[in-house]
C-alpha cells in the first residue's frame, strides 16, 4: 500500500460487539473517500475477543493496521499509541462503539482541505446518556473553562481530525499525562469545529467507569491548571482575615465589655475542623500536582507493545 492520505485511529477495549459494525461502516466511508486510508485498531489490553477479532480483520484487509498493549494503558494513552504510529497527512481520532458517526468525517476533511489543521467535533446534544451524565460532563467542561490557561472548547471529546503536523508536534511532547483534548487546543494553529448530535453506543456497556471518568476530568484540570495551587494562598489569606477580626473582637471585649463571657470551646472545635479540612485539601491538591511531577520523572515509557501487525517499525 501507498502512503495513505487518511489514517483513522481507533482505541478498542472490549469492543467485541461493536467491531464488525464498526468496521462495516468504517470501510464503507472510506471507501467514499478521495485518497487511500488506513485503519489503525488499538487493542488497549482487551480481555475478551477485541483482539483476534482485529487480527482477522487485518488478514483479510491490507488497509488494516493494529497495536496491542500490553495491558489496559486507558483511553489517551492508547490513542497516543495510535498516532504514534500513522501514517497519513490527515488523521482522524474516534470512538469504537459508534458513537461518534463515521459519516461525519466527509464534513471534517472538507474542512480540512480549506485549511483547518485541527477540526474536533462538538457535541449538540447527549441523547439518552443520563442526566448525571449529561450534568457531570456539562459542569466539568464548564469549570475547566473557567480554569485552564488554553481554551479547550466544551463538549468535545476526542473525536477530531488533526493534520499531520500538529499529530507530529503532539508526537513530540514527552508528557505521561496526556489529556489529548486539551494538548490539541495548546497546540495552537487553525482550529475549527463540526457539530453532530451524539448517538447512543452501538453495542456493550460504557469502558469509561465512574473511576476513570473522575481522573480524566482530574487529569485535565491539572495539566491545563494552576489556579487550584493559588487554593491554598487564598484560603489562608481568608482566614488570617477571619483571626485578625476575631482577635479584635476579643481585645473589645476584654477592654469595653468586661462581663461579656468569651465563647470557648465550640468556637475552637469549630475553628480546628475548619482549618483541619482546609489543609487537607490544600495537600491533596498539592499531591495532585507533586504525583505528576513523579510520573513524569520517572520518565518509564508511556505503554508497552506485546503485538503489532502492518507496520515496518515498531519501536515506539
Ligand atoms: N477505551 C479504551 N481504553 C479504556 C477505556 C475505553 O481504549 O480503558 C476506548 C473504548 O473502547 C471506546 C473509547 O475508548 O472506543 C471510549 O470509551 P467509552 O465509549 O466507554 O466512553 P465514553 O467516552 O463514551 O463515555
Ligand atoms: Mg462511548
Amino acid at each position: 500500500m501507498n502512503q495513505p492520505i487518511y489514517s483513522l485511529v481507533i482505541p478498542i477495549y472490549n469492543e467485541e460487539e461493536n467491531i464488525i459494525e464498526l468496521y462495516r461502516r468504517l470501510i464503507d466511508v472510506m471507501e467514499q473517500l478521495d485518497g487511500e486510508a488506513e485503519l489503525i485498531l488499538i487493542d488497549d489490553g482487551s480481555r475478551d475477543r477485541s483482539l483476534s477479532m482485529i487480527r482477522e480483520l487485518y488478514h483479510q484487509d491490507s488497509r488494516v493496521r493494529y497495536l496491542s498493549l500490553a495491558r489496559n494503558f486507558g483511553h489517551q494513552i492508547a490513542v497516543t499509541a495510535g498516532l504514534n504510529f500513522v501514517q497519513g497527512k490527515s488523521v482522524i481520532v474516534m470512538d469504537a462503539d459508534l458513537q461518534d458517526p463515521p459519516e461525519l468525517l466527509f464534513q471534517m476533511i472538507e474542512k480540512w482541505q480549506q485549511g483547518y489543521q485541527v477540526v474536533y467535533a462538538q457535541r449538540l446534544s447527549r441523547r439518552k446518556e443520563s442526566w448525571l451524565k449529561r450534568f457531570t460532563a456539562y459542569a466539568f467542561y464548564r469549570i475547566l473553562k473557567l480554569l485552564a490557561h488554553v481554551d479547550i472548547p466544551a463538549d468535545t471529546g476526542d473525536f477530531c481530525l488533526m493534520d499531520r503536523q500538529v499529530v507530529d508536534i503532539l508526537n513530540a511532547m514527552p508528557e505521561r499525562n496526556r489529556y489529548i483534548r486539551g494538548l490539541r487546543a495548546w497546540v495552537g494553529f487553525r482550529q475549527t469545529a463540526v457539530h453532530f448530535e451524539r448517538d447512543p453506543r452501538f453495542a456493550g456497556t460504557v469502558k469509561y467507569t465512574f473511576g476513570k471518568s473522575w481522573a480524566l476530568a482530574v487529569d485535565g484540570i491539572v495539566s491545563f491548571s494552576k489556579v487550584p495551587l493559588r487554593l491554598a494562598t487564598y484560603m489562608g489569606m481568608l482566614s488570617a482575615g477571619v483571626a485578625i477580626l476575631m482577635i479584635l473582637l476579643v481585645l473589645y471585649w476584654r477592654l469595653f465589655e468586661p462581663s461579656t463571657p468569651l465563647i470557648g470551646f465550640t468556637l475552637i472545635t469549630l475553628a480546628m475542623f475548619f482549618m483541619g479540612s482546609v489543609q487537607l485539601i490544600c495537600i491533596g491538591i498539592l499531591g495532585e500536582y507533586i504525583g505528576r511531577i513523579y510520573e513524569e520523572v520517572k520518565g518509564r515509557p508511556i505503554y508497552t507493545l506485546k503485538e503489532t501487525g502492518g507496520f515496518v517499525n515498531t519501536n515506539s
